[in-house]
């Protein structure tokens, strides 16, 4: 006898509770077989006991008929199956933002996987000289590859640009000032904060300048002796217009230089390639702000680089050695498995001409609208055909970069839009709401009653049909939806 039938019994039990099924019978039931060969014995019987739990409440309660073992078995069954769905698991992004922070930014290139992979499944030459058969660093395997690529003398890897911009104020401005332009003081996303990231380090926060207007007269007048670094942030996710002024990084470092104290350039979305060449809008290189005479540069590995989630920071090697030095680098390195990967995607940038084929971020934001409009024509009839509630068009769209990347420039995209034929408001916000319970969840954005499906990240096309399939025959214009 299961004890699940002899223990919970308190005092004489109401006569239909007599009649429940054992733990037992209910996984000899098919569905309890089958959650015994899916999940496991512990799981498939905690499961067909919590299902037993509910019923005998219900039945005390006084609701429902004892239920058979096959019913009890089915109901565990998918709960199992429900809580083994992954949490963290693939959608598609139609949001027509590329750098979808929140859905994860950059989709790795091939390369990148494959790399990670073999890194999960095998011992590596993390930090060891297989030369010399003495201990490595974890740096050497990508700083030839990242100085080679913008010009700088040294660097090193941290966890994200965040913790880049952490180390880099911690180690040269811990107890000083560290002076930053009015202009510069930004937020990326509630969480990141200029000042507040410069108070955590340890720094005191010398603002010069104003909102709009910042001068070279007023970095000079606030370097004091005891000053440790000037920085310069890029302006991601804003930009100020109209009466400006900001000091050009050349005439920054040259001010720098002139008083002993080292520029950081926090580049943001550091791009590794001209993006001109590509017809996009010129994004500040890393080379660029090398050249331009920063004693430091940091940037993202996820934004416009394409990579996995790190922080780059480039630059003099005497100022690298000190960051090294620093306990806190060791709390904000990366591990072996984003190293393969970030390995792997600077490789990809030796050769520029293939890079937007093999670069998904770079694919996606050089996608042809012609390409796109092709998509949208094969793609619209089975939409069409899956919710006769809607009617389906192909409209032009704009897309954008996403993590605070060229915020101003959009780019030329197409889409589905959805509209529901009776007119209703909500018929758009419900039906996003059907799309993120798909199987594999589709993620568009809703805009003047419609919702738009921007096609510009879509790829696998037989794969997003297969995932939209799952509407057929579900009615989502219907009341109660
Ligand atoms: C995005 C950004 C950061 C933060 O970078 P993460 O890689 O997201 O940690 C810092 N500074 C600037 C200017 C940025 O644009």
């Amino acid at each position: 006898m299961a004890p699940a039938v002899l223990s919970p019994t308190p005092a004489a039990p109401a006569a239909p509770l007599r009649g429940l099924p054992s733990v037992d019978a209910a996984l000899k039931a098919e569905a309890g077989r089958a959650a015994l060969a899916r999940h496991g014995r512990q799981a498939a019987t905690a499961a067909v006991r919590a299902a037993l739990d509910e019923r005998r409440a219900a039945l005390r309660a006084g609701a429902g008929a004892v239920p058979a073992a096959e019913e009890i078995a089915a109901a565990a069954l998918a709960r199992l199956d429900a809580a083994a769905v992954p949490s963290l698991r693939p959608v598609f992004n139609l949001t027509g933002t590329v750098l979808h922070t929140n859905l994860g930014r950059a989709v790795f290139a091939e390369a990148a996987v494959e790399a990670a992979t073999q890194a999960m499944r095998s011992a590596v030459a993390l930090e060891y000289d297989l030369g010399g058969g003495r201990r490595g660093e974890r740096d050497d395997h990508i700083r030839d590859l990242i100085c080679e690529l913008t010009g700088a003398e040294d660097a090193t890897l941290v966890n994200n640009n965040a913790a880049a911009v952490l180390l880099v104020l911690n180690t040269l401005a811990q107890g000083r000032p560290a002076v930053v332009s009015r202009g510069e003081l930004i937020e990326i996303g509630g969480a990141f904060r200029m000042p507040e990231i410069m108070r955590r380090a340890g720094a005191e926060l010398e603002e010069v300048g104003t909102t709009n207007r910042t001068h070279a007269r007023d970095y000079r007048e606030a370097i004091r002796p005891e000053t440790g670094v000037i920085l310069k942030v890029h302006t991601s996710n804003y930009r100020v217009e109209g009466f400006t002024a900001q000091v050009p990084p050349r005439e920054l470092a040259d001010i720098a230089h002139a008083h002993g104290v080292p520029l950081v350039n926090d580049l943001g979305s550091g791009t590794l390639a001209d993006l001109a060449r590509y017809g996009l809008v010129h994004e500040p290189t890393v080379r660029e702000a090398v050249a331009e005479g920063a004693d430091l540069v940091t940037f993202s590995g996820d934004k416009l680089l394409g990579g996995p989630q790190a922080g780059f920071i480039v630059g003099r090697r005497d100022l690298i050695a000190r960051l090294n030095k620093n306990p806190m680098k060791r709390a904000l390195r990366v591990d072996k498995v984003r190293l393969a990967a970030i390995e792997a995607t600077l490789r990809l940038y030796r050769d520029p001409d293939r890079l937007p084929e093999q670069l998904p971020t770079l694919r996606f934001l050089t996608r042809r609208p012609d390409d796109m409009a092709a998509q949208a024509e094969r793609l619209a009839p089975v939409l069409a055909h899956l919710l006769p509630g809607f009617t389906v068009s192909v409209a032009p769209c704009r897309s954008q970069i996403g993590s605070g990347a060229l915020p101003l420039e959009t780019l030329p995209g197409i889409a589905l839009a959805l509209r529901a034929r009776d007119g209703s408001g909500g018929a758009p916000a419900r039906l996003a709401d059907a799309l993120r319970r798909l199987p594999v969840p589709v993620i568009g954005r809703i805009e003047d009653q419609a919702l738009l499906l921007d096609l510009r990240c879509l790829e696998d096309e037989a794969a997003f049909l297969f995932s939209i399939g799952a509407l057929e025959g579900t009615d989502q214009m219907g009341g109660a939806a």
